[in-house]
């Protein structure tokens, strides 16, 4: 058992020189808070990733480095968006820490949540989503379509945790096992579930953006919602298999009502092989476009080369029978 782990607050930041300034200190007071309550180890620290940002943030991180040791920071060679830059502090952090807390930089997740985080990995959680227990802070727009959005996701097959974003806690021991997912489309909210291990939710309250403004305009958000269903889910391929399915069957029933219709003398000489051939043809094409696609589905889940079992712990087995999975 763990008992002082060492912690890594890993924080994205993009063009943030105006909020860092406001938040950073905020966030290193936090830091000692943990660790004069004994939850976390006094080698514990904050690791700022600057994701290509093209102001003043990458000196304010590099002068925060100097000034006080529990700042530190990488800085990636351009702008490679949230999820990236959350994925590089991660691996970054991976081998020097027990666990990782992953934050915005804005202030607008509650770092008084932490705690309670760590408790629950103190408590044997390997995972802990920070979930929004209230929206009030958002439009009534947002908070619809966040609430369709999450359900639709649910309905494709991901299992995701509604209302949490990227603030969570993920021990090292599991990111060790996510390291071996090698996707290049990211939606990591969606990817943890599927690594497993004991998990557990904190809530808390999003409050405002306390300076700065937002880099997630509605056509960036679309994007990543879009790439959320993509990366983890073929349904919509198994939707357009199931589509040609019930054109095939309408066209058999419409071909079928043609030859009726003609037999009885109802038409004029040709419509009845028309209305045949359209029939067919359009059954056709979509179904084998369907079929086409599961495999299409299939050869995109197999490129992505994810672990096909994760072993968390063992019992009885040899020492040396430590590395895991695959
Ligand atoms: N961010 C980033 N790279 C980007 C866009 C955003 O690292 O390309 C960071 C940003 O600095 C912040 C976090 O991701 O710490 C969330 O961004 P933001 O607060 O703008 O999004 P919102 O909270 O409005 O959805
Ligand atoms: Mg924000």
């Amino acid at each position: 058992m763990v008992d002082v782990p060492v912690l890594w607050i890993i924080i994205p930041c993009y063009n943030e020189e105006e909020v860092l300034p406001v938040t950073a200190p905020r966030f290193l007071e936090k830091l000692k808070e943990l660790i004069r309550s004994g939850r976390v180890s006094s080698r514990s620290r904050i690791l700022f990733v600057n994701d290509g940002s093209s102001d003043g943030t990458w000196d304010f991180i590099r002068q925060k480095a100097e000034e006080d040791e529990h700042f530190s920071g990488i800085c990636l060679s351009r702008n490679r968006g949230h999820q990236n830059a959350l994925l590089a502090g991660m691996m970054e952090a991976k081998d020097s820490c027990d666990i990782t807390i992953t934050i915005d930089c804005d202030g607008q997740d509650d770092m008084n949540a932490m705690d309670q985080m760590v408790d629950q990995y103190l408590d044997g959680c390997q995972i802990v989503y920070g979930v929004r227990s209230d929206r009030s802070t958002d439009t009534g727009f947002k908070r619809r379509t966040a609430l369709a959005y999450y359900s639709l996701l649910r309905h494709m097959g991901v299992d995701i945790v509604y209302d949490h974003a990227d603030y969570r806690l993920v021990s090292s021991r599991v990111l060790k096992e996510f390291a071996n997912f090698h996707e290049v489309n990211l939606f990591l909210r969606g990817m943890f579930p599927l690594v497993g291990f004991k998990s557990t939710s904190v809530y808390y309250k999003r409050l405002e953006r306390q300076a700065g403004s937002t880099h997630y305009p509605l056509r960036k958000m679309l994007a990543l919602a879009f790439d959320g269903i993509t990366s983890l889910s073929i349904k919509p391929i198994t939707m357009i298999a199931g589509l040609g399915g019930a054109v095939s069957v309408l066209g058999f029933i419409g071909i079928i009502w043609a030859i009726v219709m003609a037999a009885a003398g109802h038409t004029v000489s040709g419509w009845a092989s028309l209305v045949c051939i359209v029939c067919f043809l359009g059954g056709i094409q979509l179904l084998s476009l369907g079929i086409i696609g599961e495999y299409v589905g299939k050869t995109y889940l197999e490129t992505k080369r994810r672990p096909r079992f994760i072993i968390s712990e063992r019992a009885g087995c040899p020492e040396d029978a430590d590395e895991d999975d695959q």
